[in-house]
């Protein structure tokens, strides 16, 4: 049976069930049928179709050869069904089928036609209580069901397509109001970390992206002025704004790639600068060095090709000329130039020059190389008050052979002339001594004390230093255990050069102490900035490593090499350590208290603890607290101490200055 016909069936047989059984038998024993009773039930019959979703229900039954209506809900329905009285006409389908039915005993359905319409409908016999047999029937409206079923597929066509382009629509947002932007977003974050600093989200949104987006900006823009910042001043001389040492030597090596036929690089010290400081104090120091840059600044170009500042009074020229004499004559101008008085307030002042020489290509082919020898001729112009000397490579032979720290250092280090001291770092926010930093000094037997300054680049040069290192390595370790012992522990920073963290064998020797240290251990190591930069990724491993072995790392004297951010997210290091020139002269500069702030953020951002080396003052160590300095070493502190001497420094305690009050940037 088809689901048409199923539902004609139950609507049929539902018919029972509106119609009371007292009705059907006085209509099939009646005459006739009173016209209000046909009207009620004829409407009950009505509304139990549209519940069944027929369009018509009705009983019949027969009279002698006719059919007649019992109860028919088309008659409510507003169809006129043509009939006599309420006969069935004998020559319609629906007549035939009714007593067809009658006559098979069993239902029986069939397809009407007649004027209102195409009808389903089925005959359904039924035997009455007295034996009287009378129909069910149903209709169902084909054409009204073609109509609705291709209405409903019409219908479901469109809520499919409606469907379908609300899907391609939220698709669409959600590409572009989330996928899109995250992708730029994360393209953006990716450039930045590469060092494209100017990168910048363009987004007007009022949502997270759009919060995400302006504080990327805000850091982006924050970072690149950083950077400028520090480009510059890692390139110029801040106070006369020539370009520094690393700028000249940038410069001086574009000017060899041309291969000149004579080049000379002079440097100059301006002699007994010291006692200007002293008798007239920093300002007019300051005003000296600005008038000697202004004069030189200001002469021949074609022959002064590059004028640079490269440190307090030390300035360096590159000369073009064609041979010596013609050299000379022109260093001559140039001393006289500077020789000539100056009047600082009322006194009138002569600043005697000394100088050193290099030629390219008679002493060097490279920046590096001219600079140096340079540096040695301007060192025995001094030693020798001569105004001005050309470069010997036998005198410095000489010098070297003078020295003889050479022979002295490997005997300082079997001897153990080295001496290991400590100068503690405190923790700005918690006032309490965590950590300290060994530092070498070397007990000279004919020479007394020597300062770390004075060996330590002279090892690095002659590939000795990594006999000091190993040294102190231990010497730290072995303390540190002793230090156990008196449940002191301190992390040490120990400070090791570049040669030595490029080498993995130099790892190896970590980890083999280490483990004989055992739970003492509590290690750091201190690269300087400019032994970090630009190395290859070689050195990255060995110091990730070393990470991992729980040796922390810093990077010392963080300011005086030029290391970009992206470069530094890079490295695996924990802290930054802030050169103390750019510390110390927090006290009289603006710029250099904007350079620390600008370091102390760039360290955060990289989740690095900063640490201030060379306080000094406690002006400085409130500003350093202001901008969220993590830690503090200096003078005003402690000064380097022996070992035992600073177990007695820990007990006595409290080490926070009693004069620091809490911080505020009033004196800024
Ligand atoms: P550094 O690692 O930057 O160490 C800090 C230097 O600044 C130390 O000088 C310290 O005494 C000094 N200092 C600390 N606070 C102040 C302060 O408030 N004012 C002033 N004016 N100076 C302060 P030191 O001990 O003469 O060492 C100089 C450099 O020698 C060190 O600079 C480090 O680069 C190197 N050095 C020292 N010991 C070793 C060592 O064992 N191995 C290596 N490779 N280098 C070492
Ligand atoms: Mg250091
Ligand atoms: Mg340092």
């Amino acid at each position: 049976m088809s689901e048409l016909d199923g539902r004609l069936h139950t609507a049929a047989r539902a018919i029972p069930f509106v119609l009371p059984e007292k009705y059907v038998t006085q209509a099939l024993q009646a005459q006739f049928i009173k016209q209000e009773d046909y009207l009620k039930h004829s409407k009950a019959l009505n509304q139990s179709a549209k519940q069944m979703g027929v369009e018509h229900l009705y009983v019949l039954s027969l009279r002698g050869a006719d059919v007649i209506f019992i109860a028919n809900s088309a008659l409510l329905a507003g169809m006129n069904i043509e009939r006599d009285g309420d006969y069935l006409p004998s020559h319609s389908e629906r007549f035939t089928l009714v007593r067809s039915a009658i006559a098979a005993g069993q239902p029986i359905f069939g397809n009407i036609h007649d004027q209102y319409g195409r009808y389903r409908s089925i005959a359904m016999p039924v035997l009455g209580g007295d034996g009287v047999v009378y129909v069910l029937g149903a209709d169902i409206a084909v054409d009204k069901l073609l109509a609705r079923q291709s209405e409903a597929r019409i219908r479901a066509f469109l809520i499919g397509l409606l469907m379908f382009g609300f899907g391609v629509l939220i698709s669409w947002l959600l590409a572009s109001q989330m996928t899109a932007p995250l992708r730029r977003f994360s393209s953006a974050v990716h450039r930045f970390a590469a060092g494209e600093f100017d990168v910048r989200m363009p987004m007007h949104r009022h949502d997270e992206l759009g919060n995400l987006a302006s504080a990327f900006n805000a850091m982006g823009d924050a970072i690149s002025a950083r950077e400028h910042l520090m480009r510059q001043l890692a390139f110029s001389d801040r106070l006369t704004g020539l370009p520094n040492r690393v700028k000249f030597a940038e410069l001086l090596s574009a000017y060899l790639i041309k291969t000149p036929s004579w080049l000379a690089v002079v440097m100059i010290d301006l002699a007994d600068f010291r006692y200007i400081n002293d008798a007239f104090g920093f300002d007019a120091g300051d005003r000296v060095l600005c008038t000697m840059s202004d004069r030189l600044s200001q002469m021949q170009p074609e022959h002064l090709k590059i004028v640079s500042r490269i440190s307090g009074n030390s300035f360096v020229l590159l000369l073009s000329a064609d041979n010596e004499t013609q050299t000379h004559a022109q260093i001559q101008m140039i001393e006289a130039a500077l020789s000539e008085s100056l009047f600082l307030g009322e006194q009138k002042v002569n600043v005697a020059i000394r100088s050193g020489i290099a030629i390219y290509p008679l002493h060097a082919d490279t920046a590096e190389g001219l600079l140096r020898h340079a540096e040695v001729a301007m060192f025995f112009a001094k030693r020798d008050r001569e105004s001005s000397v050309i470069y010997d490579p036998s005198r410095e032979e000489d010098r070297l052979n003078q020295f003889t720290l050479l022979g002295d250092l490997r005997e300082a280090l079997s001897e153990n002339h080295l001496v290991v001291y400590y100068q503690p770092k405190i923790n700005v926010s918690t006032g309490l001594v965590g950590a300290a930093e060994a530092l070498v000094r070397w007990q000279h037997p004919s020479r007394g004390w020597i300062s770390p300054g004075l060996f330590i680049p002279f090892a690095e040069k002659t590939g000795k230093l990594r006999g000091i290192t190993e040294w102190v390595l231990c010497e730290v370790l072995r303390q540190q255990v002793e230090w156990q012992r008196n449940h002191v522990n301190l992390l040490i920073s120990v400070n090791v050069g570049v040669s030595d963290v490029e080498d993995i064998q130099f790892v190896d020797f970590v980890e083999e102490q280490l483990n004989k240290a055992g739970s003492a251990a509590n290690l750091c190591l201190e690269i300087t900035e400019t032994g970090v930069m630009h190395k290859p990724d070689a050195m990255l491993q060995n110091l990730a490593r070393l990470r991992r072995l729980g040796v922390q790392l810093s990077i010392d004297d963080f300011g005086t090499g030029y290391s970009s951010f992206a470069y530094l997210a890079k490295m695996p290091v924990n802290e930054l350590k802030i050169d103390q020139v750019f510390v110390m002269s927090m006290n009289s500069t603006f710029e250099s208290v904007s350079i620390v702030r600008s370091m102390i953020e760039i360290g955060h951002i990289l989740g690095l603890k900063v640490v201030a080396e060379g306080v000094e003052t406690i002006g400085i160590w409130q500003a350093l607290a202001v901008m969220g300095c993590d830690e503090v070493q200096g003078y005003l502190i402690a000064k380097p101490m022996a070992a035992n001497e600073l177990l007695d420094w820990l007990s006595e305690g409290p080490h926070q200055p009693v004069e620091l009050t809490p911080p505020s940037m009033s004196n800024f």
